[in-house]
């Protein structure tokens, strides 16, 4: 039987009936769909899809021992070196990274990797049991990691696994940080997150929220007082930016930060049986074109808007999200307002949203990106009648710990400067990755960034010792 250059497709929710709740919208594979699309990989000894593994999975491994059936020892493989595959197999950019170098791409669809992936972490977690306690030596040496998002996570299983007692401190009231604050319900159950977790604390990870460095202690309060040997600081990009244009002042204006923040984190989706409210209004612009601005789109539309804008200033080719987020909006009915900017926000006598006056945009000549450049047209000027503005176009860096920490160097954007092979900044036995380095990336870039500074450490601590 010739093999099929397709993809095994995912079942979905119903675009119609999905825009109504906030449940997956990809249902995941069958076992029937796991076995056809494992059937697919050609199992190569090179593995050339490999190399695009930040967090080195054994790709052809894994689904090797799906081909065999054997789906524990799938899930078992992946969860050896991926503290977090559930996680990876919903969101990571798998086109971009392992997808993007598999054989099978040059003729037709690359493996479903991530779907497969996925479907290997959902049998763990379905039948998960307890994960056994790590034992450590008596005079095991103290890792704070600073932040619980993807990096900080990684970096506190990988040398939780080596033999470190290690503590996550986080700022918020639940571990997770974007996956559990920014990425919507509907793309990342909660639970899954939470499940993955448990197991990093059931391994004997400790983790206390409601503590933000740099103000209930500094990071040198932790090493010098409370005896930690070395400090992981993984505090992600979550400072939203605006657009500075005139009026966003306006009641209604949300950084798509604090609109998510609201819809996931505290449930406002759920209100009242939650506490925290969320107005939507009628019609919702987010502006911006990335993931962000997708799943603030996506989210407006649940929570009941009649219209949901995507205002981005260049044209679809260009959109920074994910093709499936992309493919997923239009499903849905965003409206796609493309080439266009906004240059005021209009607001009625209450100070309240009423709409955007805008100017269209044509597309010149490449900018430092790569990216044909955004140019306005003289007098487009029009206006667009909305009740909420949702501002999705990037976030900087978390600024406390820099500006708390005595030697730790930062660059111009105010990011922490490090090794990108170490994550080893200019203090010593302190180490950072993921966002709060890189600027705003990926969950799986950030993890990358925590396996290579949790083996840094571990050679800081050995010599050390
Ligand atoms: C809405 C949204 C959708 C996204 N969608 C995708 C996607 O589909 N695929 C993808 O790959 N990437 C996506 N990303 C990007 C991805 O989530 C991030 O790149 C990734 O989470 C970065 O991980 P991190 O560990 O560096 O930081 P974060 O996930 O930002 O975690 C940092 C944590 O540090 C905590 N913290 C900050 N300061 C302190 C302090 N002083 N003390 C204690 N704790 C502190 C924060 O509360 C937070 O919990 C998305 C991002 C957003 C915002
Ligand atoms: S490159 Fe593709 S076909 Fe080859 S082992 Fe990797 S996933 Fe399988």
């Amino acid at each position: 039987m010739s093999l099929s250059l397709k993809k095994t497709p995912i079942p979905e929710q119903d675009p119609k009936i999905r825009t109504n709740n906030f449940s997956e919208v990809a249902l995941g594979y069958t076992e029937e769909d796991a076995a056809t699309e494992a059937a697919r990989c050609l199992q190569c000894k090179t593995a050339p899809c490999r190399q695009g593994c930040p967090v080195e999975v054994d790709i052809p491994a894994f689904i090797g021992h799906i081909k065999k059936g054997d789906i524990q020892a799938a899930a078992d493989n992946l969860k050896a070196v991926n503290s977090l595959p559930a996680v990876c197999g919903r969101v990571c950019p798998q086109e971009e990274q392992c997808e993007k170098f598999c054989v099978l791409g040059k003729k037709g669809e690359p493996v479903a990797v991530g779907r497969l992936e996925r479907y290997a972490a959902d049998y763990l977690l379905k039948n998960a049991k307890p994960a056994t306690p790590l034992k450590y030596a008596a005079d095991a040496q103290k890792v704070a990691v600073i932040g619980s998002g993807p990096a900080g996570l990684t970096t506190a299983g990988d040398l939780a696994k080596m033999g470190y007692k290690v503590t996550i401190f986080e700022a918020l009231h639940m571990p997770g940080g974007v996956l559990m604050y920014g990425i919507p319900e509907f793309r990342l159950p909660k639970s899954v997150v939470q499940a993955e977790i448990q197991v990093l604390k059931e391994i004997g990870v400790a983790v206390q929220v409601n503590f933000v460095v740099g103000k209930t202690l500094t990071v040198d309060e932790l090493m010098d007082e409370e005896g930690y040997d070395a400090v992981f600081i993984g505090t992600g990009a979550g400072l939203p930016y605006f657009m500075g244009v005139p009026g966003e002042n306006h009641s209604g204006v949300y950084s798509a930060n604090e609109f998510l923040t609201r819809s996931n984190l505290m449930k406002a989706y759920r209100f009242p049986e939650y506490k925290t409210p969320i107005y939507v209004g009628k019609k919702v612009a987010v502006i911006g074109g990335g993931n962000v601005a997708m799943d603030g789109a996506r989210t407006a539309l649940r929570l009941g808007a009649e219209k949901s804008y995507i205002v981005y200033r260049r044209s679809e080719k260009e959109l920074p999200a994910r093709a499936e987020e992309v493919h997923h909006a239009h499903e849905e009915g965003i409206i796609f307002q493309l080439l266009t900017a906004p240059i005021e926000v209009l607001g009625n006598e209450q100070g309240w949203v009423r709409g955007m006056k805008s100017v269209r945009m044509e597309l010149g000549e490449p900018d430092a990106s790569g990216r044909r450049s955004p140019v306005e047209i003289p007098g487009s000027e029009f206006e667009i009648e909305v009740d909420v503005i949702v501002v999705a176009i990037g976030q900087g860096p978390n600024p406390l710990i820099q500006a708390t920490t005595k030697g730790l160097a930062t660059n111009k954007k105010g990011n922490i400067t490090a090794d990108p092979e170490t994550g080893a900044t200019s203090k010593p036995g302190v180490f950072a990755g993921g966002d709060i380095v890189t600027g705003a990336a990926t969950v799986i870039l950030a993890m990358g960034a925590g396996k290579k500074a949790a083996r840094a450490i571990d050679a800081y601590l050995k010599e050390k010792k």
